[in-house]
């Protein structure tokens, strides 16, 4: 946003800005599998969760989640470029984390849900420096509409997490309570 007063940023910003683009398109297309892979995960760990609270959790962030998808590809289309998935290793392995903890037998079920709201606060930790990034790059390469939408995400990803936490507390005191 800020021109940095550099006397060589005409021909820095130039030459960097298509470096810079291309980065951008290569994180959007990395959130955007993503988002993809939350919506196959999510419904799982809505399945395996026992507290109600928590499963509406997971069920209203996977409503979000879709949400979030479409308007990626709203983003791809205000910077003219086919909405495209690159895999997202780093969420793959979040996923598998989560698939872990579910696979376990035998398991409280408080513990099981405090296991599958750590898992998942991990992935919103993971969305919310990815769309902080992104929001930040749209704003310096000044893609208006791209900067609207990222931001909204960024929101979302940021409320999930309060959600996250608070049900967290929730269980760890119905835990207390009960013993
Ligand atoms: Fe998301
Ligand atoms: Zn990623
Ligand atoms: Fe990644
Ligand atoms: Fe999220």
């Amino acid at each position: 946003m800020n021109n940095n007063g550099n006397t060589n940023a005409g021909m820095g910003l130039h030459s960097n800005s298509q470096g810079f683009d291309k980065a951008f398109l290569e994180q959007l297309q990395d959130v955007y599998d993503a988002e993809t892979q939350l919506l196959t995960a999510l419904p799982k760990m809505q399945q395996a969760a026992s507290s109600q609270k928590l499963k509406q959790i997971f069920q209203q962030h996977l409503q979000v989640t879709e949400r979030q998808r479409q308007r990626l590809e709203q983003v791809f289309q205000a910077i003219g470029q086919p909405a495209e998935a690159k895999t997202c290793p780093a969420m793959r392995g979040l996923i598998k984390e989560a698939e872990e903890i579910m696979q376990k037998q035998g398991q409280d079920p408080e513990v099981l849900d405090a296991a599958l709201i750590g898992a998942a606060q991990k992935v919103e930790h993971y969305e919310i420096a990815t769309y902080g990034t992104l929001r930040t790059w749209a704003q310096v390469l000044g893609h208006q509409q791209a900067i609207t939408a990222l931001e909204a995400t960024l929101e979302e990803e940021k409320q999930a997490d309060q959600l996250l936490t608070s049900a967290a507390e929730h269980n760890i005191n119905q835990r207390a309570a009960e013993s």
